[in-house]
């Protein structure tokens, strides 16, 4: 029997809050958690693991890392210390060959990756290996390092890319529950453009004109969403999961790339 394809998972990780709040957005979360067939391992890209260079975490025990500030105790004290994996991440290097991957263990598992997975895999019993956003590439070398990734799907790993796709930190309104128009507006266009498979349209998301420069004035969150896209093919089914908007200038929108049933 072969074993199936593990699906790809993008999320809109929004605020750290989530990992201690019990709302719509992170209960969907916990059913993918259900829904989801149990990885081998998981490689996660980090919006919050923005590097000069492509970097790997090699540690069979990395850190959990609180880059956040300002927030209540609580969500400093949530423990989520799966393993490493070393042995995936030599994989990922070896897949990975252009730019070439070094091996750093000065991070962790940052609350990109934590504020989610406590949710959808609460027991921390699968190894995460985290792979950096690489500042230096074009949006198409990113979509092609996803690519390069995807035959690890074949392998029991998950491949977990958190990021929001509209994230204007400067332009947050903590009393406002939608999002502004512009946001609404990128954030559609957006999934409308994966839901046709035109990852051409998502490639070159600057081309959107003034919603684009509004929703991402900096890249490193939407950025993760080119990983996922360049590991998914056209025999996945796409479904779209927390398609909204939140504090005007937040998307918590998420897709997950999954085979059909046979
Ligand atoms: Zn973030």
């Amino acid at each position: 029997m072969t074993q199936t394809r593990m699906p790809v998972l993008f999320a809109g990780h929004g605020s750290p809050m989530s990992a201690i709040e019990n709302n719509a957005d992170t209960k969907s979360w916990q059913a993918l958690g259900q829904q989801l067939p149990k990885p081998r391992a998981i490689l996660s890209i980090s919006a919050h693991w923005y590097t000069d260079g492509s970097r790997i975490q090699t540690s069979p025990d990395p850190k959990q890392i609180y880059d956040m500030y300002g927030f209540p105790q609580e969500l400093y004290d949530l423990k989520y210390r799966p393993a490493g994996d070393p042995a995936l991440a030599k994989q990922v290097q070896g897949l990975v060959r252009s730019p070439a991957v070094t091996a750093d263990n000065t991070w962790g598992i940052d609350h990109g990756t934590w504020a989610v997975l406590c949710k959808i895999f609460p027991k921390a019993d699968i190894p995460v290996v985290q792979l950096s956003v690489n500042g230096r590439l074009q949006p198409a070398q990113h979509y092609a390092v996803g690519r390069a990734l995807s035959s690890l799907r074949s392998q029991g790993v998950l491949i977990f890319a958190s990021g929001d796709v509209v994230h204007n930190l400067r332009r947050i309104d903590w009393d406002k529950e939608d999002g502004f128009d512009w946001a609404d507006s990128f954030d559609t266009a957006i999934r409308d453009a994966v839901l046709k498979k035109d990852h051409e349209i998502v490639i070159h998301y600057d081309r959107l004109g003034r919603p684009a420069d509004l929703s991402v004035p900096t890249p490193e969150h939407f950025l993760p969403l080119l990983y996922a896209l360049g590991a998914s093919d056209d025999s996945d089914q796409v479904t779209v999961f927390n398609d909204h908007r939140t504090l005007g200038s937040l998307s918590m929108t998420g897709y997950l790339f999954q085979q059909a049933a046979a």
